[in-house]
């Protein structure tokens, strides 16, 4: 990964009100050793993030990510983030960005043991090189995630629509995916219907309808997939949330992975039967995408 900046961050209470939490930022060496050993981060995966795409600069749907970390704060029992500070530090930190994309996460652990108290930082890199999974597409697997599509409500403890440091299973899936093959897997609920990509959210088109499944079914509500179907509704097109079946997905007129960084891959093949891939439309939602966003 080719760091660029390294910023650590002293939470403070979510309600307290500041003219700038300048005094709370940190720069840090993004090369040299930053967390101690108790960092229930490293030792636990104990905590959540955030990718946001940044294009020449500009932060990409900060608030549509800062919404979501805390969204999931609150699903894992973490303090309130204090989402003023946060909003300062993501406009420092995207200052020391270069043109073209860039990658910034946000990281907040539960911190190092028996503190009691939260670890945040915010990093910057490169973005990697995703011309040839926006143009030519993504071929993806589908995987058995395990579990049903009513669990969530059931297991709320599993975390399900957190984003957490957790992604090991992520990985190992992508991995197993590669194996089969594929490029990407596409999760499955163990009752057969399409939830999300390890690292993407995953949307179809079917005549002229988008559809994607509902954040209730325990994945994560993409900010890419909602800036899309918002353009895409003022465009005149029709975009809701569907429960989809693996056969809806091979049968699609279109599919897409889409997420911050990587924006809109097409899925050219599932399970090895070929997807068409609408590259007039693709080239459109990309160069949406990488136009400045708020
Ligand atoms: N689902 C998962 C599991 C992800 O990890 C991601 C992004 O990393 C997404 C969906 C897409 O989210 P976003 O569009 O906000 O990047």
């Amino acid at each position: 990964m080719a760091w660029r900046f390294a910023l650590r961050i002293d939470p403070v209470a979510s309600v307290e009100r500041r003219e700038s939490f300048a005094d709370t930022f940190r720069v840090i060496d993004p090369f040299a050793p930053a967390l101690p050993v108790g960092e229930l981060s490293a030792q636990r995966g104990d905590g959540i993030f955030e990718s946001l795409g940044v294009v020449d600069a500009h932060p990409q749907e900060v608030e549509p990510h800062l919404e979501r970390l805390a969204h999931s704060a609150q699903l894992c029992d973490l303090p309130v983030p204090n989402l003023a500070q946060w909003r300062e530090a993501i406009v420092m930190v995207a200052r020391e960005a270069g043109r073209g994309e860039n990658v910034m996460k946000l990281l907040l652990s539960r911190g190092v043991e028996g503190t009691d108290a939260p670890t945040a930082w915010i990093t910057l890199a490169d973005a990697p090189d995703n011309a040839a999974a926006r143009t030519d597409g993504v071929r993806v697997a589908t995987l058995d995630r395990g579990y049903a599509l009513d669990v969530p409500a059931r297991a709320p403890w599993l975390l399900l629509g957190a984003k957490t440091l957790s992604y090991a299973t992520n990985m190992a899936a992508i991995r197993e995916a590669k194996r089969r093959g594929a490029d990407d897997a596409v999760f499955v609920s163990s009752d057969g219907f399409v939830l999300e990509a390890p690292t993407a959210s995953v949307v179809l088109r079917v005549g002229e309808r988008f559809v994607t499944p509902a954040p209730s079914v325990g994945i994560l509500h993409g900010t890419t997939q909602l800036s899309v179907f918002a353009h895409l509704e003022q465009r005149g097109f029709a975009a809701d949330y569907a429960t989809i079946s693996v056969a809806q997905l091979a049968g699609a007129d279109a599919a897409w992975l889409l997420s911050s960084v990587r924006l809109a891959a097409p899925v050219c093949a599932v399970d090895g039967q070929v997807l068409p891939v609408d590259r007039t439309l693709t080239d459109e939602l990309n160069a949406y995408l990488l136009s400045p966003r708020d």
